[in-house]
């Protein structure tokens, strides 16, 4: 269609990467205006965790519209706000002990990071915000401060200010435990690092390139954080909401943010939601200090609501998703195994990982080639050189086998073309063709 190449914006990203008419979704489908099925491995960059139009929350959804249930509602207190939050809290807070406000902030990710770096900064009377090589949160000025990225910092046109960059866990090599470093500059008051207010942490970094924090870096993390009275602020915008195994990502780790940002999938559609989790002490914000438009998505509460209850309710989603992810690490260890010769490794956990290629080229190469095979899915890393699997975790397991057998082939074809492997064989065709 021309009309994108006319008048959208050059500013256009996963549109490059795959440019067909998509008109139609469901599950871990995606379809395209002339039919063909495309296997979704980015499910939204990890905000479709539960498919595409989920019959589930559909229905509770039109149920919703048809009574005229609030669409927008600004702060206002709507029964689906309210129930939202009954829910979160009954079956998301209180089986962990987790004690928290819930702040709503405008529904983007970056703008849930923004209120998370501001609340820090208010209450510390400290502008100082450590961050992590590799990590992302988002792309307006404050999160931005706090993403690695140049491509996106170099947008920016002023001064990316307030933040300390610090070398995440496995950053200077595998024996390093670069929380010792961090506790060092903090001690030293000629380090030059001034005290901060906040850490901002990923446990699993997404954008970054799927670099999975160990549990002993985290929890000495928390350490150091409590050591020299700052926040601890844990991005699981991205790694939450069930793509590890569990709920929060840091839950199995033991430690306890002060402050926890969560999106993307958090409104279980693919609705625009985000909250910043508040430890109730540290909720010291003035009546609408930090506010916005869109804080009442109510749509959002509703499929937010019925995500819950339908995947959290019990163990039996985490127990799956923790089953899928185990699989997902077998395939991709045999995989590196059988094709590595020092091109790829693994990385991430749960049903949040990815092959780690040695350069960018190999990845995007492998990445296009899944497509031509029917497969969405996308690189992340600092030269794009992760294929990061992102597939919905409600994907049926013949698809998720199908989905890794594409990328197999792709890598096989990708290296044959480096140098042929003469029993090359096309287990797949161009995109299947739905009746
Ligand atoms: C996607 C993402 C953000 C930003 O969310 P947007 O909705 O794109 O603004 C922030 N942090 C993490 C970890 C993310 O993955």
């Amino acid at each position: 269609m021309k009309i994108f190449e006319e008048i959208e914006s050059e500013v256009q990203s996963y549109a490059r990467a795959f440019p067909r008419v998509f008109n139609r979704a469901q599950g871990e489908y995606l379809y395209d205006e002339d039919g063909n099925q495309y296997l979704d491995f980015l499910a939204g960059a990890g905000t479709l965790n539960y498919g595409h139009n989920n019959p589930l929350f559909k229905a509770k959804l039109l149920e919703y519209i048809e009574q005229d249930g609030i669409t927008h509602g600004l702060d206002l207190h709507t029964k689906a706000k309210g129930e939202f939050l009954e829910t979160f809290n009954e079956k998301i807070l209180k089986p962990r002990a987790m004690d928290y406000v819930v702040q709503f902030t405008g529904p983007t990710g970056t703008n849930a990071v923004e209120a998370a770096l501001k609340l820090a900064r208010n209450i510390t009377g400290r502008e100082n915000i450590i961050a992590f090589t590799n990590g992302f949160h988002g792309v307006s000025l404050g999160a931005l401060a706090a993403t690695g990225n140049s491509h996106h910092r170099g947008a920016s046109g002023v001064g990316l200010g307030g933040t300390t960059r610090m070398p995440y866990d496995g950053y200077l090599g595998d024996d390093f435990d670069t929380t010792a470093y961090l506790d060092k500059v903090l001690c030293d008051s000629s380090s030059g690092v001034d005290a901060p207010a906040a850490v901002i942490v990923e446990t699993v970094q997404g954008e970054g390139g799927i670099n999975a924090a160990s549990f002993e870096w985290l929890r000495n993390l928390e350490a150091v954080c409590r050591k020299h009275d700052m926040l601890l602020i844990v991005d699981d915008i991205q790694a939450g909401c069930g793509r590890t195994g569990t709920y929060f990502s840091f839950e199995e780790i033991g430690i306890k943010p002060d402050i926890v940002t969560l999106s993307k999938s958090l409104g279980g559609y693919g609705l625009p939601f985000a909250v910043v989790l508040i430890k109730p002490d540290l909720d010291q914000w003035k009546p609408g200090e930090h506010n916005g438009t869109f804080r009442g998505n109510n749509f959002a509460f509703v499929t937010a609501k019925a995500a819950i209850d339908h995947y959290w309710s019990d163990d039996a989603f985490s127990q799956e998703v923790k089953r899928k992810g185990e699989y997902v690490s077998q395939r991709l260890e045999a995989i590196v195994a059988k094709y590595g010769d020092g091109n790829f490794t693994t990385r991430g956990r749960g049903m949040f990982q990815g092959i780690n290629c040695v350069n960018g080229e190999l990845a995007g190469a492998i990445t296009r080639q899944a497509f031509k095979h029917g497969m969405i899915v996308e690189t992340s890393g600092a030269e794009d050189h992760v294929v990061k699997f992102l597939c919905p975790l409600i994907i049926s397991e013949e698809n998720l086998k199908r989905g890794i057998d594409i990328v197999e082939q792709a890598v096989l074809e990708t290296c044959a073309k480096a140098k042929p492997i003469p029993e090359a064989v096309d287990y797949f065709d161009e995109p299947r063709k739905i009746a």
